[in-house]
């Protein structure tokens, strides 16, 4: 049995409990009540039976007593009336005409006691009440009994008087108003049961889903939420269990989360439907390098500005380390301020040498303050987040590390190999420029190796500089660097290698007090326009390098298909 219908049972059974004792109760009263009433009126009869009792002996009328008795009897709706003479009436005044009969014992103890003594006899159809009431000498009134009853004195009891009446209709009345207490308590119990039903069910649901909800986190199962519409403490037990298990589930989670990407999705996840925050970005640092980079952000803010300021030492809430609050002033860190928006910077260490900074915005003092509020369960996220970031860091750069090569630090083959796995799809348009430095053997033979090093880093810094963020700088094999552009036309990448062929030519080196300049080659194929699949264009790129070299060297020359054709002969 759960809970609630515990509760609503015992509801129930306290309700019963009270409606029974209340009927009782009732009842008990109307009996009592009815008995009380009945024994007055015989009183007030017994009274009136002995004034003309003495009526009639006063004024000598004694022969019309039965007479008398016999009305009183019908007025006062008396089943048996009958008056009885004490022995020492009997021997003053005789036994009387109509007291021949023999008087039964409760008679006869009244009028030993001088004591009233009443008697119920209850059956199914009637409610018979016996009263016997004596009749006691005494010197006071007018006339006085003892001014008769001469061989009498004061106490002395001279007779009694004994009534039957049926007191039915007093039972009927209590069965009336029992059935009308009845009829009120039945109301009252649907009341009260709909009242407790309503009040009380939200509580017994909520102590029922908590118990639910930690018995299956006990077994290690976070996913429940509890549900309340209770808006009170209750409702905020609730909504402090659901966060716990929320921020439980979260860790669990990204422990299994094999990159720092889909650590940061969930981090979005969280702020934007658990804390409801509409307008946030979060920035990953790079302490050593002073870079920043956006890593999840809300929709609005996709083409927002923030995206462009990459210096970290800008960010204040990096270099403080505090969280940054625009409700101080407004434009308290210029990398984040926004016309007509509030906004809170908040810092996060993750190592030496990463850290996270969650910019949230807000559309006014108010909603700010409310994310304010949730910042110390935000940080409790974050700090779980923490090891976990700082192993997939770890496993990021070894990853890095065996896709990049030592000399230059561009990706290498093995990356080129997994991009194009992994990245690139039909639909995707690029480019790819294959670079090779002229003569560069005699570089080697005529300085040494390490100078050759020295001009191939070079180079790769002037590849670096004139390619965008989204752009692939690889190197490809000994002096030989591939570039991939993405959705650009031939004229772009023809200016772009222009850039690169003029830039490194420029450049001046220095060996054994000589100067000398070299110059590059280029071969460049677009696909899908000049080759229809990915690893053709890469190589029909190659085969137009090979024609600039054939033709001459130091020049930029586009795949065209006759010189595939020429190289298969
Ligand atoms: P070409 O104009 O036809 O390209 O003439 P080349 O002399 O440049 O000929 P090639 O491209 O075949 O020469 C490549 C040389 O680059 C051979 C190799 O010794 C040298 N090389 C490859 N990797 C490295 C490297 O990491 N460091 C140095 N110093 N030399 C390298
Ligand atoms: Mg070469
Ligand atoms: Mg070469």
């Amino acid at each position: 049995m759960n809970t609630n219908k515990k509760v609503m049972l015992i509801v129930i059974l306290m309700l019963g409990a009270l409606s029974i004792s209340t009927i009782i109760n009732v009842w008990i009263n109307f009996r009592d009540f009815g008995k009380i009433t009945a024994i007055d009126k015989s009183n007030s009869i017994a009274e009136s039976v002995r004034d003309g009792l003495t009526a009639h002996m006063v004024t000598g009328t004694m022969d019309k007593r039965d007479l008398f008795l016999e009305n009183m009897k019908r007025h006062q709706h008396v089943d048996t009336l009958r008056v009885i003479r004490s022995q020492a009436l009997i021997q003053e005044f005789g036994q009387g005409t109509t007291d021949i009969y023999k008087y039964d014992d409760i008679e006869k103890n009244v009028l030993r006691t001088g004591e009233a003594q009443t008697t119920l006899k209850e059956t199914p159809t009637e409610v018979l009440l016996r009263v016997t009431i004596p009749y006691i000498a005494t010197k006071y009134g007018n006339p006085n009994c003892l001014s008769c009853h001469t061989s009498s004195k004061e106490g002395d009891v001279l007779g009694a008087i004994t009534m039957e009446m049926d007191i039915q209709d007093l039972r009927h009345l209590g069965i009336e108003a029992i059935g009308k207490t009845v009829g009120i308590l039945i109301l009252f119990f649907i009341l009260a049961i709909l009242v407790a039903r309503h009040y009380i069910k939200p509580y017994v649901k909520l102590f029922d889903d908590l118990e639910d909800g930690i018995s299956r986190a006990y077994r290690g199962d976070f996913s429940y939420h509890v549900q309340t519409s209770l808006s009170n403490e209750a409702g905020k037990v609730a909504k402090r269990l659901n966060d716990l298990s929320e921020i439980f589930r979260f860790k669990k989670t990204i422990e299994l989360d094999d990159s720092k990407e889909l650590i940061y999705e969930r981090i979005a996840y969280i702020l934007k439907n658990t804390f409801e925050i509409q307008s946030f970005a979060l920035f990953e640092n790079h302490t050593e390098t002073n870079k920043r980079k956006v890593v999840q952000c809300s929709e609005d803010l996709r083409h927002s500005p923030i995206f462009n300021e990459t210096n970290l030492t800008k960010c204040r809430a990096n270099r403080t380390g505090l969280l940054v609050n625009s409700l101080e002033f407004h434009e308290i860190c210029k990398t984040c301020f926004m016309e007509k928006r509030e906004y809170l910077c908040l810092p996060f260490r993750i190592s030496s040498e990463y850290s996270l900074t969650l910019l949230i915005y807000a559309n006014n003092p108010k909603e700010l303050l409310e994310y304010k509020e949730i910042v110390p369960i935000i940080t409790n996220y974050l700090e779980l987040a923490e090891p976990v970031l700082e192993a997939r860091f770890l496993m990021h750069k070894l990853e890095e590390r065996s896709l990049k090569d030592g000399l230059t630090g561009l990706y290498n083959r093995r990356f080129l190999d997994q991009f194009i796995e992994v990245n690139l799809n039909s639909e995707k348009e690029f480019s790819v420029m294959m670079i090779d430095i002229d003569f560069f053997k005699q570089v080697n033979d005529t300085y040494g190796h390490d100078v050759g090093d020295t001009v191939i880093k070079e180079l790769s810094s002037v590849l670096q500089n004139n390619i965008k963020g989204s752009d692939l700088a690889i190197r490809y094999g000994g002096e030989e660097f591939l570039i991939m552009l993405f959705n650009t036309n031939y004229d772009v990448i023809e200016k772009i290698a222009t850039a690169i062929k003029v830039e490194f030519s420029k450049k001046s080196f220095k060996a054994n007090d000589k100067v000398f300049n070299k110059t590059l080659s280029i071969g460049i194929a677009l696909y899908p326009k000049d080759a229809p699949k990915v690893w053709q264009a890469i190589k029909f790129a190659d085969v137009a390098l090979y024609e600039a070299k054939e033709t001459g060297r130091n020049k930029i020359v586009r795949f065209e298909p006759k010189m595939y054709e020429e190289e298969e002969f």
